[in-house]
């Protein structure tokens, strides 16, 4: 899921007498675009690094805007701070999660937790106390998918677990994950994983009865 970051070593030095730091890669015209105008809905989806000062800010930071000839971005703060870069002081990017992302990893535990019941986008709204147009729109921001893609993973991860370790017939696993539906269950896990969970047991069972027979 997350995107490598690499160093961008052949990149001309600038200013000598600055301590040297891996700048790291250059930020896209979508980054570039979102510094520019203090974009704060790319706060938390990345970070640019200034080579020249050696600080790093959030893209919504109302400090100057550097040449962007100067700046690279990071994915989180921890691989600015690795790389050697300080976080700066006026927009704080090291500080608390901002609201968003705080809501939605809240939102992503509750599912972690409750992918066996019945989750709706509006219970989860309801839950968290947002309305589910919004959830949708930033959960998908922040994660990349949508909710109900979130919660469709987290139940076939947990269904290929029970495959591989429990005798549980087919149609008991999908209803303990949530999918009481044995043939949309079946048709859900083919889709995700090309293949049925008759198919994937097979392939994945854990068997131990060599072992017991030897
Ligand atoms: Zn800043």
């Amino acid at each position: 899921m997350q995107a490598d970051w690499k160093m961008n070593s052949d990149r001309p030095s600038r200013n000598l007498y600055v301590k040297q730091r891996a700048l790291p890669e250059a930020v896209s015209d979508e980054q570039w675009k979102a510094i520019v105008s203090n974009d704060a809905a790319y706060d938390g989806i990345f970070f640019y690094a200034v080579q020249t000062t050696g600080i790093f800010c959030r893209p919504s930071c109302k400090s100057k805007l550097p040449k962007r000839e100067n700046i690279g971005f990071f994915q989180t703060a921890e691989q600015a701070l690795a790389a050697s870069f300080r976080p700066c002081k006026r927009c704080k990017p090291t500080g608390q999660r901002l609201p968003d992302e705080e809501w939605i990893a809240w939102v992503s535990e509750y599912i972690n937790n409750h992918y066996y019941e019945a989750l709706k986008l509006e219970s989860l709204a309801q839950y968290s106390h947002g309305s589910p147009y919004h959830l949708h729109r930033t959960f998908k921001r922040i994660k990349g998918v949508t909710p109900l893609d979130y919660v469709q993973h987290i139940r076939i991860k947990q269904a290929k677990e029970l495959l591989e370790k429990s005798d549980l017939a087919v149609a008991e696993i999908g209803a303990s994950v949530g999918l009481a539906n044995p043939s949309y269950f079946i048709t859900l896990f083919k889709k995700k994983t090309g293949i049925t969970p008759e198919q994937y047991r097979r392939q994945h069972k854990q068997t131990f009865e060599g072992e017991t027979f030897k």
